[in-house]
């Protein structure tokens, strides 16, 4: 502790500056957080963010608290912008931010909410850095690369280190090892390594082993490379992963420990395999999770119970991810960016969670409405057991994506609405069981005579809120004796639940009566707004019909899969196969 002290101070007065440079948050104890970051050599989309959050996953499980944050190279301040053709889908935080798909990844591994803090990009260090610039907080010194901004970066990773309490912050740096947009980063994580002494950081490598099928065997030059790149920038790594189809060959780890410093029993083979969630328990028979408490000297802090439990429950969920399905249904999903799936990544990670729960062998197709003629939607659904429309911007496709509703309530299909799905639900309800021919919403229309669905800013102001998306967790009442409220467990009188919101239109409260006098129920709301966010219909009419004006996706995790979505698969199975007698599926739909 008095060495990791001193080493601290001393990189205070390195930089020869005043107090305020030092990236020290307050309350920041030296030695109490712990840090694993993880690097990527040779090639980008290695799956580095699987590889750290299944690493963060196995400590989490023995009982530490982690911390994971992702450091993004390039200069947009979040993901808000971004095309889901370049960067997959936008995730939403509970705080409301806009981050990447990769953040979903950790959420849904540790099942634990992330937050602002966990999610860096270059773009909000160097605003941070020209915000302090201009007003005057450097002093008249020139502000440079070293020691400002990596300062910044270090000061941003102890802050989450403080703010979230954790035993061990899992860094993530985006990019390849080499790349202009990450060396500063890289810098930042020498120096904090440097900093905090031996024993409080640990570096964990991810490589590529090249298997040319013309020679049959494993090269690992590009490997070595990659890896000598990290030790050129001052980074001794203390494990290293190696990715490959095949199981790393004893030979290919020897080469890569005598390169790299590191010994053969410290390189992992992180080759593919059958299933991503077999990536954990993988780390854990190879010893993985025991190199990386041994490293970092956690062995006091892992509770060998909860361990055990934790372990005994993800075993089991592998073990239905990898088994034989007794069910089949096939899934259409409605929408814009259906040629690009990582646009709707939560949406496969939901549908893979509810086909591993009830057993069932899901067959989801995307369906791209702006091929399709909306007089042709019928005919492009008529094999599906269940429709999902789901969220989106934009006029394109919006005529097909309501036929598709209209086809789902019509021929009695299992439909999920989510967001611009729930809005397109509404519409269609106006439109052809209410009579609203003309009823549309703004988006689409800007001088709709019906706009049933319409930007309402004065319901926002009501609500606090700054900017024109409403963004993030927001509680949601549920209705008593409602589908809603049988799909989240809530008792017959309702209850409050929180969901994921990202959207700027909403339903116009002056067609709330008519559509419900028509049959329409909305079962979740604004706790105090006339703000609609789920609606269904009733048993009688529609075996399974549910909108939400939020994006369930968001929140599915492993071993809590989204009730919406096991409802839909659940109708799904027993619209494929009338006769099902499977009570886990008959559970879903009562
Ligand atoms: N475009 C719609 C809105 O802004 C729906 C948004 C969404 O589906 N995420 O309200």
């Amino acid at each position: 502790m008095a060495s990791t002290q001193f080493t601290l101070e001393k990189a205070g007065h390195q930089t020869q500056e005043s107090e305020f440079f030092k990236p020290m948050p307050p309350g920041y104890a030296a030695g109490r957080h712990k840090y694993v970051v993880v690097f990527g050599t040779v090639m980008s989309g290695l799956g580095k963010g699987i590889f750290a959050s299944s690493l963060a996953k196995q400590l989490k499980d023995k009982g530490l608290s982690v911390a994971p944050i992702k450091l993004e190279g390039y200069l947009n301040i979040d993901s808000g912008t971004l095309s889901p053709y370049r960067h997959g889908e936008v995730f939403v935080l509970d705080d409301g931010l806009e981050t990447d798909m990769d953040l979903g990844t950790y959420e849904r591994l540790l099942d634990q909410n992330l937050a602002r803090e966990n999610y860096a990009t270059a773009g909000q260090i160097f605003r941070r850095v020209l915000d302090k610039e201009r007003s005057g907080g450097y002093l008249g010194r020139d502000v440079q690369m070293i020691p400002h901004v990596t300062g910044e970066v270090k000061y941003l990773i102890r802050d989450l280190a403080v703010k979230q309490n954790a035993d061990v912050v899992f860094i993530e740096v985006g990019g390849t090892v080499g790349d202009h947009e990450n060396a500063f980063y890289i810098e930042a994580l020498r120096e904090l390594a440097f900093e905090e002494g031996p024993q409080n950081v640990c570096f964990a490598a991810l490589t590529y082993i090249i298997e040319p099928p013309t020679l049959g065997e494993q090269k690992t030059k590009a490997a070595q490379l990659g890896l000598k790149k990290l030790l050129e920038a001052g980074v001794q790594p203390h494990l290293i992963a190696t990715r490959s189809q095949q199981p790393l060959e004893k030979g290919s780890a020897e080469k890569i420990a005598m390169f790299s410093n590191v010994p053969p029993n410290r390189v992992f083979s992180m080759h593919d395999r059958a299933s991503i969630y077999t990536v954990p328990s993988a780390m854990h028979e190879d010893g993985l999770d025991k190199a990386v408490i041994d490293i970092l000297g956690l062995e006091n802090k892992v509770d060998a119970k909860q361990e055990a439990a934790n372990a005994r429950d993800w075993r089991h969920f592998e073990t239905m991810v990898t088994s034989t399905r007794a069910h089949t249904c096939r899934i259409a999903i409605a929408g814009k960016y259906a040629a690009l799936r990582d646009a709707y990544a939560s949406i496969d990670k939901a549908l893979e969670h509810c086909g591993a729960h009830l057993s069932c062998n899901i067959q989801a197709d995307w369906i791209d409405v702006t091929d399709i003629h909306p007089a042709d939607a019928s005919a492009a659904l008529k094999d599906y057991h269940a429709v999902i429309v789901p969220g989106g911007f934009g006029h394109r496709g919006t005529e097909t994506k309501i036929a598709c509703v209209r086809h789902a309530r019509e021929h009695k299909v299992p439909y999920l609405g989510i967001c611009l799905g729930f809005q397109m639900a509404v519409i269609e309800y106006a439109r052809h069981v209410c009579g609203t021919l003309d009823a549309a919403s703004t988006e689409f229309l800007p001088h709709a005579a019906n706009p049933v669905i319409d930007i309402l800013p004065e319901q926002k102001k009501i609500e606090g809120l700054g900017g024109n998306m409403r963004l993030g967790g927001k509680d949601v009442l549920i209705k008593a004796n409602s589908l809603a409220a049988r799909l989240y467990g809530l008792p017959a009188e309702g209850g409050v639940i929180r969901e994921r919101f990202r959207h700027r239109y909403e339903v116009d409260p002056r067609f709330i009566e008519t559509l419900e006098a028509h049959g329409l129920v909305f079962s979740g709301r604004h706790p105090q707004q006339p703000i609609m966010q789920v609606l269904e219909l009733p048993k009688a009419i529609h075996p399974y019909f549910v909108g939400g004006q939020f994006h369930p996706e968001l929140l599915s995790r492993p071993l809590r899969p989204h009730p919406m979505f096991m409802g839909l698969v659940a109708a799904a199975v027993r619209q494929a196969d009338k006769d099902v007698k499977d009570e886990a599926v008959l559970g879903w739909i009562r």
